[in-house]
């Protein structure tokens, strides 16, 4: 096991003078030192195959005692800096200070073989000088989550961060589930994640809100040269580029998520990553019964501000938030106001293509939109399924338009009836307008394969893995790490990974309701 680091973010930004967890606020430096706290008797329970081998490890290398103890925080390989970078954010629309890597501690950038840039990230290794008087764990229900969709995510063409294991600490951490009164004792694990870059909106928002321009500037500067280097150009023009590549890729990110049905749960600023990944996962989830006011997150259940269908208005709202705390970098706003302006074209350029690649058109015109719109609405009213209903429209005959292909995705079949003629009109529509296409019916149907996929990562499936794994019993989480390697492909064999959600998990703690408690 041998990596080659190149820790660029701790070489060249400045750095708190004190080392250590004390809790403290940290003014004018952009990450402090701390070592992960060792654990009792980390233990690694699963890996990506594909992480592992583009960092060039060996199956030999994942299964030894070493690596748990680097991984698990007992130790540094050569090279290793490890630190905590130091952030705010706007958290559910309020701007609340310094929050920075509270349970987050990164070891270093690894270089792969071909040179591209790896910052390996212990999640829950212990407290930091950011853990605001928690604890800097994280418990296993969460790290699977983590660890299993974030690979899921990368597999369904999301960007995403990723994650290279999975390590129970063999150490329990106390949580309060739902902040009610009832702590107990959970098992604690580390998820060992990894991206090019973990620079968050909210990096930018602290040194703004503290009124530090040299240091937002370094940083920029610093982000742009690490993690844009493709971005030519000077000065101001260079910082418009920039936003406006920002601006893009989480247009697309967004519209990647709301293809798949995915709901982030927590959508602050300080969960938004600079290069438009998806980034810390907590409370999210995916959309069973379509319903675009659904969330999982019960800590946001009044408000819904992170709801399905706001995603894509959330982005705008903390690119604004963004683009303020760059203002200082610009004479004026204008340059700014541009780089908005192209999240909602890269969006409708987006939201378009997935139209086109949802309903399997060559090309998505105008009223394109409006026919997605009439079966999301359809869905809807029937309380139909919504990975279940696109998936199933693949073997749409639009000379033979029958509604029983779509009925199985119904939840309830009293509501479905109901709906009943909305489908039928639907179907006639969608059958007429596939008659003005140029696409083979062949070639329709492997374009909806890629688009509509037949396995995610539902809420439920997922519970039933943490479930196991609590009595010691991995297989679930070995099995969805499987499936979920090719979400697209039929996978013979594998259809009970492909079911709608069972009565039993609608109301249930961890499939439909999840808190920040984690
Ligand atoms: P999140 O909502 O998970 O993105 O977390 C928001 C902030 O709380 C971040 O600064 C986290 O590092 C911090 N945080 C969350 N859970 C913990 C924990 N158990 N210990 C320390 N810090 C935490
Ligand atoms: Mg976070």
């Amino acid at each position: 096991m041998r990596f080659e680091f190149d820790n660029a973010f701790v070489r060249e930004l400045p750095g708190d003078p004190e080392d250590g967890p004390r809790l403290r606020q940290v003014e004018g430096a952009l990450w402090s030192r701390v070592e992960p706290t060792p654990g009792a008797a980390p233990r690694v329970v699963a890996w990506s195959a594909e992480m592992a081998a583009t960092l060039g490890l060996a199956e030999d290398d994942l299964r030894s005692e070493r690596f748990a103890w680097i991984f698990g925080g007992n130790a540094l390989l050569d090279g290793m800096q490890p630190w905590a970078s130091n952030y705010g954010g706007h958290q559910f629309g309020v701007w609340a200070g310094q929050l920075g890597d509270g349970r987050a501690i990164s070891l270093g950038e690894a270089l792969d073989a071909r040179g591209q840039r790896w910052e390996l990230q212990l999640k829950g290794a212990g407290p930091t000088a950011y853990s605001r008087g928690a604890d800097g764990r994280a418990v296993l229900r969460s790290s699977i989550r983590e660890f299993l969709c974030s690979e899921a995510m990368h597999h369904l063409g999301i960007p995403t961060t990723r994650a290279l294991g999975l390590l129970e600490t063999g150490e329990a951490v106390v949580r309060d589930m739902f902040y009610d009164g009832h702590p107990r004792e959970e098992p604690g694990a580390i998820v060992c994640r990894v991206a090019p870059s973990f620079i968050r909106f909210g990096n930018f928002e602290l040194p703004y809100a503290r009124n530090d321009v040299a240091l937002l500037r370094q940083l920029a500067d610093f982000t742009i040269r690490r993690d844009f280097p493709h971005l030519r150009g000077q000065g101001e023009n260079l910082y418009a580029d920039w936003f406006g590549e920002i601006c893009e890729r989480t247009a697309q990110l967004v519209a990647q998520w709301m293809r798949a049905g995915f709901v982030h749960g927590v959508m602050n600023t300080d969960n938004m990553s600079i290069l438009g990944l998806t980034i810390d996962y907590g409370p999210y989830g995916w959309i069973d019964d379509y319903d675009p006011d659904w969330t999982p997150n019960t800590t946001d259940a009044t408000r819904r501000r992170y709801r399905f269908g706001q995603q894509p208005n959330v982005a705008w709202w903390n690119l604004a938030r963004l683009a303020s705390a760059l203002s200082p970098l610009f004479a004026d706003t204008a340059p700014l106001q541009a780089g908005l302006d192209r999240y909602a074209t890269a969006w409708h350029a987006a939201d378009r293509a997935n139209v086109a690649a949802k309903l399997g058109l060559e090309l998505a015109r105008d009223d394109d939109l409006a026919l997605r719109d009439a079966l999301h609405g359809w869905m809807r009213e029937a309380g139909a399924d919504m990975t279940l209903a696109w998936r199933a429209l693949i073997d749409f005959d639009p000379d033979a338009p029958s509604p029983d292909l779509l009925a199985g995705a119904c939840y309830d079949e009293h509501r479905c009836v109901s709906a009943g003629p909305l489908l039928r009109d639907w179907l006639a529509r969608y059958a007429a307008r596939l008659r003005e296409d140029p696409l083979s019916a062949e070639r329709r149907r492997n374009r909806m394969r890629l688009a509509n996929p037949k396995y995610v990562l539902r809420n439920y499936l997922a519970q039933e893995a943490i479930d196991r794994a609590g009595q010691g019993d991995y297989t679930q989480v070995h099995e969805l790490l499987e499936v979920m390697r090719r979400p697209c492909d039929e996978q013979p064999g594998c259809e009970r990974f492909a079911r709608k959600r069972p009565d039993w998990a609608r109301h249930r703690a961890g499939c439909s309701m999840l808190s920040c408690s984690s």
